[in-house]
């Protein structure tokens, strides 16, 4: 209801950063089709526009952190990607496309996971319905330290 799968459900598919673009209304350019690769293939669904440069000199694309950035307003303008800004000064971006769901962040490592609670869906929906709302969007972040004994996220400095 809040969002649609259509662009995950063709992850596979050949030519699909650039259909995806073309359905967003925007140009096929090299530096749009790169980052929008790295959205939908990456196993960390949340990136930073640090994170996406990183990668990309890894990957040796001669693409700048400011081309990073204005691509990034692109598809937050085009409704591909969502912006969200978890704690101070830190953005970090996720494709629009799929279920949804809420997220946790480790206050310490940055690191953001992914859960649904229906209980919380459910009262959500009740609490808008008593005071008369219907819910077009709702966001849910739960900050805290993660405790797990062998986090993978965990920086060595901070064990
Ligand atoms: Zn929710
Ligand atoms: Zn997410």
């Amino acid at each position: 209801m809040e969002h649609n799968g259509a662009i995950l459900a063709q992850r596979t598919s050949g030519d699909v950063q650039g259909n995806d673009l073309r359905k967003a209304g925007l140009k096929v350019t090299t530096p749009r089709v790169k980052i929008l690769e790295i959205l939908e293939n990456d196993a960390d669904r949340h990136l930073s526009a640090e994170d996406i440069y990183r990668k990309l000199v890894d990957l040796r694309e001669d693409i700048g952190l400011a081309t990073v950035y204005r691509v990034l307003t692109q598809f937050e303008a085009a409704g591909l990607v969502t912006r969200h800004h978890f704690a101070d000064g830190m953005a970090v971006f996720e494709l629009s496309a799929g279920p949804h769901h809420d997220h946790i962040l480790c206050m310490d490592c940055g690191n953001v996971e992914e859960f649904v609670e229906p209980q919380i869906e459910e009262r959500q929906r009740a609490v808008a319905e008593r005071l008369g709302f219907e819910i077009s969007d709702h966001a849910l972040v739960i900050y805290g330290h993660c405790r797990r004994a062998n986090c993978p996220h965990r920086k060595p400095s901070s064990a």
